[in-house]
C-alpha cells in the first residue's frame, strides 16, 4: 500500500503520497494534478523523504496555494461513487434527493464550482456517516469480529485504523472505492482487533474473509491514492 506523509504550516495541511518504484534511483520530489509526490526506491527509509520535505517547505508551500487556486477554479462534472463514476449537475433548486443511485447523478444547488466542491464534500461525508456502519455491522456479522465502536473521519494518510479500545476508525473517501475494495478495509480493520500488527497471523486472518485482497490491496496502490488525495482541503 502506499503511504502518505503530511506537511502543516499555519492552518494548512498538505499530504504527500510516496510511492515506491523498483525503477526509482533516487528520491524526488513533484507536484502532479492530483497533489505532491515523492518517489523512491523500495528499500530506501521513509526518514529519507520526511528530510526532503522539511528541506523543501518553501517550496511546498509554493505550490500547493497555486494549485489550490487551480484545483478550485476547475469544475467537476464527475465524482466515484461505489467506485462508479455518477454525474455532478449544478441546478438551482434545492433537489428533493441529491443523491440518485439510479440515473448516478448527484444534483447539488449551487452554480459556483468552489461552493459546488464544498457542497459535494458535505453530501458525500454525510453519506458515508451513514453508509460506513452499515457496512461494518454487515461485516462484523459475517466474520464475528466485534468493534466497540465506529467513527467515520475525515483522514488524510489512512484509509482506516483501530484502536486499543476496539474502536474502528474509517475514512469517509472509501465510499469511493469500489465496494470489494471498501469491504476489504472493513475486513483489514477488523481483523486488527484480534492482531494489532501486519503479521503472518493477520494475513491470514484477512485471507479467511477476504480472499481477493492481494488484488483489492494493490488497487488502492495503483487508483486509491488519487481518491485519498480528493477533497484534500477541509472547506
Ligand atoms: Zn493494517
Amino acid at each position: 500500500m502506499n503511504e502518505f506523509l503530511e506537511v502543516s504550516w499555519d492552518d494548512v495541511t498538505a499530504q504527500v503520497l510516496v510511492r515506491r518504484s523498483s525503477r526509482a534511483r533516487r528520491v524526488t520530489l513533484r507536484m502532479t494534478d492530483s497533489g505532491f509526490v515523492i518517489t523512491m526506491p523500495q528499500r530506501t527509509p521513509l526518514m529519507i523523504a520526511k528530510g526532503l520535505l522539511s528541506d523543501n517547505q518553501h517550496w511546498i508551500r509554493q505550490h500547493f496555494e497555486k494549485w489550490e487556486a487551480k484545483k478550485s477554479s476547475l469544475p467537476i462534472d464527475q465524482i466515484l461513487i461505489h467506485g462508479e463514476p455518477y454525474q455532478v449537475l449544478l441546478t438551482d433548486r434545492r433537489p428533493a434527493m441529491p443523491l440518485n443511485q439510479e440515473a448516478k447523478t448527484v444534483t447539488i444547488p449551487v452554480q459556483d464550482h468552489t461552493l459546488a466542491r464544498k457542497v459535494l464534500r458535505q453530501i458525500l461525508r454525510r453519506y458515508a456517516a451513514e453508509i460506513i456502519p452499515v457496512w461494518v455491522a454487515r461485516e462484523s456479522a459475517r466474520t464475528g469480529l466485534m468493534p466497540n465502536k465506529v467513527i467515520v473521519r475525515d483522514q488524510k494518510t489512512k484509509w482506516g485504523s483501530c484502536s486499543t479500545n476496539r474502536t474502528l476508525s474509517l475514512n469517509w473517501r472509501i465510499v469511493m472505492a469500489p465496494q470489494n475494495v471498501a469491504d476489504y478495509l472493513i475486513v483489514h480493520e477488523l481483523a486488527h482487533l484480534i492482531h494489532m500488527n501486519h503479521s503472518k497471523e493477520f494475513w491470514a486472518l484477512v485471507e479467511r474473509h477476504c480472499p481477493d485482497y492481494r488484488r483489492l490491496d494493490r488497487w488502492l496502490t495503483t487508483e486509491g491514492w488519487r481518491l485519498m488525495m480528493s477533497f484534500s482541503r477541509e472547506p
